[in-house]
């Protein structure tokens, strides 16, 4: 689909923090630097909300994002993940393709993960992607 973001980095025909990847799912950091560890699975087929999501991909997108809260639980050491899922235009959406929130509760929890200010952003990002994806590449099923 012309235009959603989401697509465009599933192809990788635009930037993000990818932290896992098969065939049919993808998951990411979100952009907002503002919350550290805050990820995003989508499938990579376009799907607008969570009707539409037959259930093949819903099996593979649920199991992704099972897996990346494990990984980022075990990268991060929150208390753990809550897990949304955002549809098209119900609330405030921002991307209209399918996608799961991964949120560390300790944002709600008033425990923060230590994010220098003097770092830049993308690199700040790219350090907590890398140890996520380290703790999934040595966690693997
Ligand atoms: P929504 O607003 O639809 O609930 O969630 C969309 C999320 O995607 C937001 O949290 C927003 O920060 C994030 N987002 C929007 N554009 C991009 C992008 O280009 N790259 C990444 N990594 N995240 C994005
Ligand atoms: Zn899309």
């Amino acid at each position: 689909m012309m235009g959603c973001i989401f697509c465009a980095i599933a192809k990788g025909e635009a930037p993000a923090e990818v932290v896992y990847e098969d065939q049919a799912t993808m998951a990411f950091l979100d952009i907002n630097p503002a919350t550290p560890g805050h990820t995003l699975v989508i499938p990579k087929m376009h799907v607008r909300n969570i009707y539409d999501l037959n259930d093949e991909t819903a099996a593979a997108v649920m199991r992704t994002a099972t897996r990346v809260a494990r990984g980022l639980r075990n990268a991060l050491r929150p208390d753990g993940m809550n897990l949304m899922q955002a549809n098209e235009r119900a609330g405030f959406q921002s991307v209209f393709h399918f996608h799961f929130h991964l949120v560390p509760r300790w944002v709600g929890d008033g425990l923060r993960l230590p994010w220098k200010p003097e770092q830049g952003d993308a690199q700040a990002m790219a350090e907590v992607a890398s140890r996520i994806r380290k703790v999934l590449i040595e966690t693997k099923e």
